[in-house]
């Protein structure tokens, strides 16, 4: 074990002690403020100049929590070069049941060569991993800045993202979000969708239909329509390189009607779409919205379509830009494509090129008993330090 680690469990144990639950249940949401100001405290002391910045509370947000993203700048004092680098990751962690955890997940445990704590793998542990990286530059060799940005709500509503994006400020040309990859460079993603749809009758005896309008059955339409247009675009759009290269559409859950003998007023169904990079979220929402009302025209039923949340965009950057090649390089390891959504495709919207590329697997993500195993630590330390002498040391 090199002698940093020591220093790293330390940090590693206060961020995991610092509870940042987001959720769009109000219930479980917090702040993530105590989490942005461990860190600012941090970066500050080993020289970064660091920026606070409050995340507009969105339209419709049930929860009155406060929640800031962190913009932190190390220059060496040569100011802000137009090719930096970026190194991104979120403050919050998901909700957790404790009673399927086998200790504290507030309190970073270490058994057998790993640490368990809430967050540990998705992603507190990022954070002083890059600080220890960023502690053994030599500031006066810098010839570009370096940034961390810590984000809000990454978990639940992508508001810390989308207000940075929204903020306008450019910051580095080149980033790495530490997101769990397995220490895999990850240069595309799926975009994400969760749509309900509810639809309403009219109640009624069962032994006379004419006394009411079935919700169920109009849904019973709805779906017919979903799963043709579902098989329509898996024809139009196809991409070899995801594991399943095709948009997929889940029919997630269903609920309506309470009784045999009554007809149904009321039936909701809710869905998870996973698009292609090129597929564009509002023009899919719209299409889906469109075909559903088409299938109950006429039918006298009604129709109401909220968006669960407000979607992921996919996320694509081009295989040859720079930061992927050399991730690859320093990682030994090709890009590859995930199933899950980042904040990648916001920071490219913001001009950088993006590579996800971070030490834990997404497989301990989001679970009970959530771990890093301490192993990975030691090569994302030279990855993220050979990153940075690239792209903000070396001069060419
Ligand atoms: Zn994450």
């Amino acid at each position: 074990m090199s002698k940093q680690i020591p220093e790293m469990l330390e940090s590693f144990s206060q961020l995991v002690a610092a509870p940042s639950v987001s959720s769009t249940d109000p219930q479980w949401d917090q702040s993530n403020r105590v989490v942005v100001d461990l860190l600012a405290g941090w970066l500050e002391d080993i020289g970064f100049k660091v920026e606070v910045m409050p995340v507009p509370v969105e339209p419709g947000s049930s929860s009155s929590e406060e929640k800031f993203n962190l913009i932190a700048c190390l220059d060496g004092g040569r100011g802000q070069g137009e090719g930096g680098l970026v190194l991104s990751g979120h403050t919050d962690t998901v909700p957790f049941s404790a009673d399927s955890w086998h200790q504290d997940p507030f309190k970073l445990t270490e058994k057998e060569g790993r640490i368990h704590g809430l967050g540990i793998c998705d992603m507190k542990s990022f954070f002083p991993i890059v600080m220890e990286v960023a502690q053994q530059l030599n500031v006066r060799e810098m010839q570009q800045p370096l940034y961390v940005l810590a984000t809000a709500d990454e978990e639940s509503t992508m508001s810390g993202a989308r207000a940075l994006a929204a903020y306008g400020k450019s910051l580095g040309r080149h980033a790495l979000i530490g997101e769990p990859t397995g220490l895999m460079p990850v240069y595309m993603h799926k975009g994400i969708l969760m749509e309900s749809i509810k639809i309403k009758g009219q109640a009624g005896h069962s032994s006379d239909p004419a006394l009411g309008n079935s919700a169920l059955e109009g849904m019973h339409s709805v779906i017919s329509a979903i799963l043709q247009w579902r098989e329509e675009l898996q024809k139009q759009f196809q991409d070899e390189r995801f594991f399943v290269p095709e948009p997929t559409i889940n029919l997630g859950t269903i609920h309506g009607g309470d009784n045999p003998n009554r007809i149904c007023a009321d039936c909701e169904l809710t869905l998870d779409l996973r698009l292609l990079p090129e597929m564009e979220l509002d023009r899919i929402r719209t299409d889906l919205r469109t075909l559903v009302s088409e299938a109950i025209a006429g039918s006298g039923l009604s129709v109401e379509y909220e968006s669960v949340f407000d979607g992921i965009p996919g996320f694509e950057t081009d295989k040859n830009a720079e930061v992927i090649q050399i991730a690859e390089k320093l990682s030994g390891r090709e890009s590859g494509t995930v199933a899950f959504g980042t904040e990648g495709p916001y920071l490219n919207a913001m001009g950088m090129d993006t590579v996800i590329l971070g030490p834990g697997d997404i497989d301990q993500a989001h679970q009970a008993n959530e771990y890093l195993s301490l192993d990975r630590i030691p090569p994302m330390l030279e990855i993220l330090t050979n990153m940075v002498g690239h792209f903000c040391v070396r001069s060419d």
